[in-house]
């Protein structure tokens, strides 16, 4: 029976919920949305339940905005766990989970999905429309219907799809999305067939699997036939990927697939997400891919979770709701009564943790599935080596060798612009960023503008000039005018020191002037999708070298690329946060996992410093199983996660004293808790970047061995109202970054 009071969650920093005086005609739903009133202003907020009187004089509900629950149960349910395992308030947790456009109190009405494909019979004549013929071109590629929302996500350009349109080059239909299956390509083989049908097996009920596949072992099959048991039980799916530049190739399987497929990301515009979202609702989208928060999409029958890519970092939002997407997926499954399946060739060390506790169970996939065999690893010892732009002789020769036989190649560098340190040469004074605790980084001179195809290949100056161009911070992008005076010693004289993706891709235009070099990171693929764009042009043709960061270690698919060097291996392993070897060694064989995909074999060679490394080595010689096992091993003994919780408290203030001053108190409280025998509280301590935008960060790490400490002390720290005037705090559970 539903009282007089309804019960509100607002979007305000407010622990608990507020009652208001129920509005006359029928009370609302449980999980509509309605605006109420909250201090001088009306806001809108989250129905979350009901109770029969209070003794406070409430305000009225204003205004009832949904007729039915816009957010089904499971939902309410989901946000009321995160609330409580991320301490979080319960209506900034409905804040972040519903779209943009929902939140601000839209009216909702659901609309068919809108989508674009090239004009039956069209010959394009688009010789002087570059932008236009690029978007006929990409959307005939496409093969199937690109959906409104997928447009930003493809590199397709809005209004060049509209000027096709007006030509008749292109034409918009309405998606009447009609799932059916198409049958798989390809036979699955022993082990995609096992775990295939524990998968299937385990419908109905909540089950976490772990599909721990090497790279290119054929784990969508898996996971599209478990979809297409779910479909033929008149169910629906979810599977998360970490980028969104992956989820048009994954629209496309899956719709050939099933007939038909939606995507949800960030790329779309906030009515494109809103309408994506409602037709997860009323169940016209049976199968959704997505990226982070489509962990939220609501479903009819949602009868299966997938998260690809389990292990990768973009799973954890790192700002106001700190939630992990992946965390997320298994709880929801858990309330749901379905399987989840977490997938990887490197799942993360708190999974594996979970495989061993026998609270998720195992499937593995062993080998590639088109038969190609797995590359074969190698380092190079770079002791006392002369480098040249982070190269060294051996891994020229090694790089020529695969070129002249017209493969394409893959050096990886983690680290964006020409060089990472500005130094002086007779003071050894370094370019600092005046805002932030970094190195200012070298970077040449911006292409032109708009210039959205890799640069001709030119004869390039000697990799050791500098080039023209200025110095960046990369923590909060200021730009800065190359330094010409030290500020210290007068001196005149710098050096650039240290090798940055474009330094490298200067030096190689140099040594193999006859190949096209293309490099892919963030300054060359602001947008994610052209990257992916024009590594699919490379196809398995010709000669080409690719260099680049982290962005070409995932999921693409680069059949020609034989070689893959990694040309610093060690940066990451010597890091001081204790999550860097488990990144790094993922990353390592992510990237190598690129190399020799089709028919011919692949290598990877690794440049080190520290080639005795026992990260490196066992990863060397036992690779992710055996690097795991000793890592987390390691962390049993520092009683580091997965054996123990873990929070961080951050404070950051521009006032350095305000933000320590603060974390002082709430480690006391911390320490002060009932339990707090089971705690251990370190800090404050200058975060790991202390100064950022002019922001001083400082830092608490909370430790337990059992979780249920943990989260006791922060719950009364989070209700203890404890705040100080400018400084910022936040809690962060299971951190991704802590030193
Ligand atoms: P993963 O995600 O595990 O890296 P994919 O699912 O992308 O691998 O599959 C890698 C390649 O193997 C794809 O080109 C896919 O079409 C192919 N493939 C998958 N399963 C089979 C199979 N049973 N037989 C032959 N080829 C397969
Ligand atoms: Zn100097
Ligand atoms: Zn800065």
């Amino acid at each position: 029976m539903t009282g007089r009071v309804v019960r509100v969650a607002v979007p305000r920093p407010l622990r608990g919920e507020f009652d208001y005086a129920a509005p006359s005609g029928p009370p609302p739903a449980v999980g509509a949305r309605v605006r109420v009133p909250l201090g001088g202003s009306e806001v809108v907020g989250v129905v979350t339940g009901f109770a029969e009187a209070s003794e406070h004089k409430l305000r009225q509900v204003c205004a009832v905005l949904d007729d039915a629950p816009l957010l089904p149960p499971d939902l309410i349910a989901l946000a009321a766990w995160m609330s409580d395992y991320y301490h979080h308030p319960l209506g900034e947790v409905y804040a972040t989970l519903l779209p943009g456009r929902a939140r601000r109190g839209a009216a909702i009405e659901a609309r068919w999905p809108l989508a674009w494909r090239v004009a039956q019979g069209a010959v394009p004549a688009l010789g002087r429309a570059p932008k236009q013929r690029q978007a006929f071109e990409a959307l005939r590629e496409f093969n199937v219907p690109v959906p409104d929302a997928e447009l930003a996500a493809l590199g397709i350009d809005r209004r060049a799809v509209a000027a096709l349109a007006r030509k008749g080059l292109a034409e918009r239909l309405e998606l009447r999305p009609n799932y059916r299956l198409a049958p798989s390509p390809h036979t699955l083989n022993p082990e995609q067939e096992r775990a295939a049908s524990a998968l299937s097996a385990a419908a109905g009920r909540h089950g976490a699997f772990v599909l721990q596949g090497v790279t290119g072992s054929g784990k969508t099959e898996v996971y599209m036939r478990a979809i297409a048991a779910a479909l033929e039980r008149r169910g629906q799916a979810l599977v998360l990927v970490p980028e969104i530049a992956l989820t048009p190739q994954a629209l496309a399987r899956f719709t050939a697939r099933f007939g038909a497929a939606a995507a949800l990301h960030s790329a779309a515009s906030d009515k494109e997400r809103l309408d994506v979202w409602l037709n997860c609702k009323r169940g016209v989208h049976r199968v959704l891919v997505g990226t982070r928060s489509a962990v939220f999409a609501p479903f009819a029958n949602l009868s299966l979770i997938v998260v690809d890519e389990e292990h990768d970092e973009s799973f954890k939002q790192r700002e106001g709701l700190r939630y992990s997407a992946r965390d997320v997926a298994v709880k929801r499954a858990q309330l749901l009564g379905v399987p989840v399946a977490l997938g990887s060739a490197t799942p993360s060390l708190a999974t594996l943790a979970n495989v061993a506790r026998r609270r998720y169970r195992r499937l593995e996939l062993g080998h590639r599935a088109t038969g190609a065999a797995l590359p074969s690893c190698h380092v190079i010892d770079v002791r006392g080596q002369r480098l040249r732009a982070g190269l060294s002789e051996r891994l020229i020769a090694t790089l020529r060798r695969h070129l002249n036989a017209g493969n394409q190649v893959l050096a990886f560098i983690n680290r964006r612009g020409f060089a990472p340190v500005w130094l002086c040469a007779d003071c050894g004074w370094q370019a600092r960023c005046s805002d932030c605790d970094a190195r200012l980084v070298l970077h040449a001179a911006p292409p032109p503008a708009g210039d959205a195809k890799p640069p001709e290949t030119t004869r390039a100056p000697p990799a050791d000039d500098p080039p023209s161009g200025g110095l960046r911070c990369h923590q909060c992008g200021r730009g800065y005018r190359r330094t010409q005076v030290c500020p210290d010693c007068g001196g005149a004289a710098f050096v650039a020191v240290g090798a940055g993706t474009q330094r490298v891709d200067r030096a190689l235009r140099g040594l193999f002037p006859d190949v096209p070099v293309h490099r892919i990171d963030r300054d060359t693929a602001r947008n994610p999708a052209l990257a992916a764009e024009r590594l699919r042009e490379l196809g398995d043709g010709e000669a080409a070298i690719l260099v680049g960061t982290q962005m070409l270690a995932k999921g693409h698919h680069l059949p020609g690329v034989t070689l893959v060097a990694v040309l610093d291996a060690d940066a990451g392993f010597l890091s001081p946060d204790f999550r860097a070897p488990e990144r790094t060694a993922q990353t390592i064989v992510q990237v190598a996992g690129r190399a020799g995909r089709a028919q011919r074999p692949g290598e990877v060679w690794l440049q080190s410093y520290d080639p005795d490394n026992p990260n490196l080595r066992a990863l060397m010689e036992g690779g992710y199983a055996a690097f795991a096992a000793a890592e987390l091993e390691q962390r049993r003994r520092a009683g580091m996660p997965p054996y123990a919780a873990m929070a961080v408290l951050r404070g950051e203030s521009a006032n350095g004293d305000a933000a320590q001053g603060f974390l002082r108190a709430a480690a006391a409280r911390l320490r002060g808790s009932s339990g707090a025998g089971d705690i251990q509280v370190l800090g404050p301590a200058p975060a790991p970047l202390a100064r950022r935008a002019g922001r001083f960060r400082y830092q608490c790490l909370a430790l337990a061995g059992r979780r249920r400490a943990l989260h006791a002390a922060l719950a009364a720290l989070a209700a203890s109202g404890l705040k100080a005037a400018n400084v910022r705090w936040s809690i962060d559970v299971d951190p991704y970054d802590a030193s």
